[in-house]
């Protein structure tokens, strides 16, 4: 198989190995290999004033530049992190403290990490805007909450929305959301753009977005790296103290070069080809199970179907027997037997949630593959439905 041959861990057995879990993680890309190579001799603390920490400082600042070319927006503007799940948790966990009596604006659709964290917030200042069987969140109930809230009470709103769901990949307005969020005074917009990054260019030049969250190991960069955008003016509080200013600690010289990298490589015309393969193991796999949502305003490398009669992870366990690697729900939840709160917020029963398979596919993946994911498909949903 194409999809992963560069990489050891398919090395030295004959089965067939098949990624399409892409929306967990990505495999590392070979020049941001060679890129960490490069660079892992960089040791020096980039706070030291020494010439070897002066190097080591001016690496982040190259791949800040790097960034920001690719996010439009200044390079002080970026804040490194470990990932989306501390990006997400600065940003508002840090909002929150700098503004303490802040109404927070959500949905259910956030990543665990945000809905999590808001479940410590007073539940009277926290908001869910709802979504139609899409997942589409519904802007007219945004505009109307919003009106209400500013109406009388001048404490500051956070408004955050995922731009594109980890499961089944829809892709939210933003461009409307921002605006609705710019009419008012006092509304700040947090967005989650871990799943989109890789698939669609972001410039923050020309939309207003005041903090974004993403991750490096989802565009094949190293995991424990990623980043916050803080548009310049927009004040939070350090949730995390130490020498640094807003983030505390010693940053992750290798890691943000290789997000650098990662970033660089980010082929956005790849995702007309994605999506016509998506489209193509949709067209085999429809005759068995139904598709969660619609493939409009849809990630191009998602599918999540529901195939009725069947629990997800025993279809997902058979299908790694045969090396073929998917996700019930997101990675992240998977281990719960909990029902996606994504798909229950679309509408879907437990049942029809445990039963829901998330195909999330990577640049390589051939049709051949497709083929084959589809034959073992047919075969696992019929065994398992005729036991
Ligand atoms: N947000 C979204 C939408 C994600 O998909 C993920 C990863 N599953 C995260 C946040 C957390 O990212 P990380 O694991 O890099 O902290």
């Amino acid at each position: 198989m194409k999809n992963g041959d560069d990489t050891n861990w398919c090395k030295g057995d004959n089965i067939m190995r098949i990624y399409l879990d892409n929306a967990a993680s990505t495999p590392l890309q070979q020049s941001v290999k060679d890129r960490l190579l490069d660079v892992i001799d960089i040791y020096a603390n980039p706070s030291s004033l020494h010439s070897a920490g002066l190097q080591a400082k001016s690496l982040i600042t190259q791949s800040s530049d790097t960034i920001a070319k690719c996010l439009n927006c200044n390079p002080y503007e970026l804040y490194y992190t470990s990932g989306a799940t501390m990006s997400n948790n600065l940003a508002i966990q840090g909002f929150i403290k700098a503004n303490p009596k802040c109404r927070v604006i959500t949905s259910m659709l956030e990543h665990d990490d945000i809905y999590l964290m808001l479940e410590n917030h007073p539940k009277e200042l926290v908001y869910q805007i709802p979504c139609d069987n899409n997942g589409m969140l519904d802007l007219v109930d945004l505009k109307m909450k919003l009106i209400d809230l500013t109406h009388k009470d001048t404490t500051p709103v956070l408004l955050s929305i995922q731009w594109a769901n980890n499961e089944m990949g829809v892709i939210q307005d933003m461009r409307s959301i921002s605006k609705i969020a710019d009419f008012f005074s006092n509304v700040y917009l947090h967005t989650d753009a871990t799943q989109l990054i890789p698939h669609y260019p972001i410039s923050l030049c020309d939309i207003k977005i005041d903090m974004l969250s993403c991750s490096a190991q989802k565009i094949g960069g190293l995991k424990g790296t990623g980043l916050l955008y803080i548009r310049s003016g927009v004040y939070i509080a350090p949730i995390i103290y130490g020498d640094q200013g807003l983030i505390g600690g010693t940053e992750n010289v290798p890691g943000i070069a290789c997000m650098a990298e990662a970033f660089k490589n980010i082929d956005y015309s790849s995702s007309t080809l994605i999506s016509s393969k998506r489209d193509y193991l949709y067209s085999k796999l429809k005759d068995c199970g139904t598709l969660v949502g619609s493939l409009e305003n849809r990630l191009p490398n998602n599918l999540n179907m529901i195939f009725e009669g069947v629990r997800g992870e025993e279809l997902q366990a058979l299908l790694s027997e045969f090396g073929i690697y998917v996700s019930t729900g997101s990675a992240c939840s998977s281990h719960t037997d909990t029902p996606s709160r994504t798909l229950s917020a679309m509408g879907y029963t437990k049942e029809q949630a445990n039963s829901s398979i998330r195909f999330s596919l990577g640049n390589d993946i051939s049709y051949e593959d497709l083929d084959f994911v589809s034959k073992c498909m047919h075969q696992f949903v019929d065994v398992l439905r005729n036991r």
